[in-house]
């Protein structure tokens, strides 16, 4: 079969499509992030605008590509199988574009619809780098809006193990880099200056370590560089930019990479994966090299490329469900939230 899949749940508009050998033909991605970086986040209203001026665009690139790639003179809406599109969750405003968009292509090349949840998405990411990559495995999804340890029983069978109860990881280091003024989005800025930096110049706290469960709190870390910035700022002192991102990144990885092992002893699954932002983070990728080395656990990780928003990763699920003939009628709505351990 030939799928196009659509993502548009925050600020970046993609498509892809996939065929039956789960090869991507075609992965386009329009970023909004220039958009946003003046008003130092995503702004709900312009990141559904700019959907609607760029979706059009985004797909026809989208069939082009893929046509070069087949090495055939045109690709159209009519040569689908199936229109696949990020359902839930994320901004509903963002959703309700490609939701909608997608839902009118399909009903008029009368095409099967598939909806996706974003979060399975970013776990199906891993299989873009690994083809052969399959559950059991614990998955954690680390982005800008979520925070969470997951059992991945098999694909579509999940089992949360613990979230955030507060800030999302990307969250934090979005909110960390405005605070240092390295602008929007936080984390790549924020790993470049670590790479620079001492990790254990500053003690910042590791909130959670010993909870003895797999939830995850990252407000009072951020609140605890914006708190040092003040006080040495207040004392007259020069801050070492490097230093403060290296020990902020080492305090959140001490707590990701303690909170992986229990989740791996807990479930004995054999393979640990990441999805998601800030899984192209470098000092979080070696961490987990170490960690999976030391446990004989087997670590797949998504290629950089395909951590953050892609069309590519959800036209992956939309296969499988499509392999499932398990397809979504033209009444589905967009939904901000959304449980991943819901089958849906
Ligand atoms: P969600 O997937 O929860 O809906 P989202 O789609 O907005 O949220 P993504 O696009 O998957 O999130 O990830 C964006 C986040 O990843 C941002 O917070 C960004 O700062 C973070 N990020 C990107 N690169 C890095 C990096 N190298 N280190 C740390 N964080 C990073
Ligand atoms: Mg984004
Ligand atoms: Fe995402």
């Amino acid at each position: 079969p030939l799928i196009l899949a659509i993502e548009s749940s925050c600020d970046e508009t993609a498509a892809a499509l996939v065929d039956g050998n789960g090869a991507l033909l075609a992965d386009v991605v329009a970023s909004q992030v220039d958009f946003h970086a003046r008003f130092g986040g995503v702004v709900p209203e312009i990141a559904s605008r700019k959907h609607i001026e760029a979706i059009c665009g985004v797909c026809d690139e989208c069939f082009d590509v893929a046509a070069t790639t087949l090495a055939v003179p045109k690709l159209t809406w009519e040569d689908l199988d199936a229109v696949a599109v990020t359902y839930a969750p994320g901004l509903v405003g963002a959703l309700v574009v490609g939701v909608a968009f997608a839902k009118g292509a399909a009903w008029a090349a009368d095409k099967p619809f598939i909806g996706v949840h974003h979060l399975e998405g970013h776990l199906y990411a891993n299989k873009i780098g690994a083809p052969d990559f399959a559950p059991p495995a614990v998955v954690s999804l680390v982005s800008g809006g979520n925070t969470l340890l997951v059992h991945v029983k098999d694909w579509g069978d999940y089992e949360t193990l613990g979230a955030t109860i507060d800030d999302a990881v990307g969250e934090a280091f979005d909110k960390v880099a405005k605070a240092l003024g390295l602008g929007y989005p936080g984390g790549p800025a924020i790993s470049r200056h670590a790479k620079e930096g001492d990790p254990d110049a500053i003690a910042f706290p590791r909130a959670m370590m010993h909870s003895g469960d797999l939830r995850f709190s990252l407000s009072g870390l951020k609140t605890a560089v914006v708190t040092y910035l003040n006080n040495e700022r207040a004392a007259g002192r020069e801050v070492d930019v490097a230093d403060v991102c290296a020990s902020f990144q080492q305090a959140v990885v001490d707590v990701q990479v303690k909170k992986a092992r229990m989740a791996l002893e807990q479930t004995g699954a054999p393979t640990f994966c990441l999805g998601g932002g800030v899984a192209a983070n470098p000092a979080l990728r070696d961490a987990y090299q170490a960690l999976c080395e030391q446990m004989g656990v087997r670590l797949v990780l998504p290629p950089f490329s395909a951590c953050g928003d892609n069309a590519g990763m959800i036209a992956l699920v939309a296969l499988d469900r499509y392999r499932q003939g398990r397809f979504f009628g033209l009444d589905a709505d967009a939904q901000a939230h959304a449980n991943l351990d819901e089958p849906y």
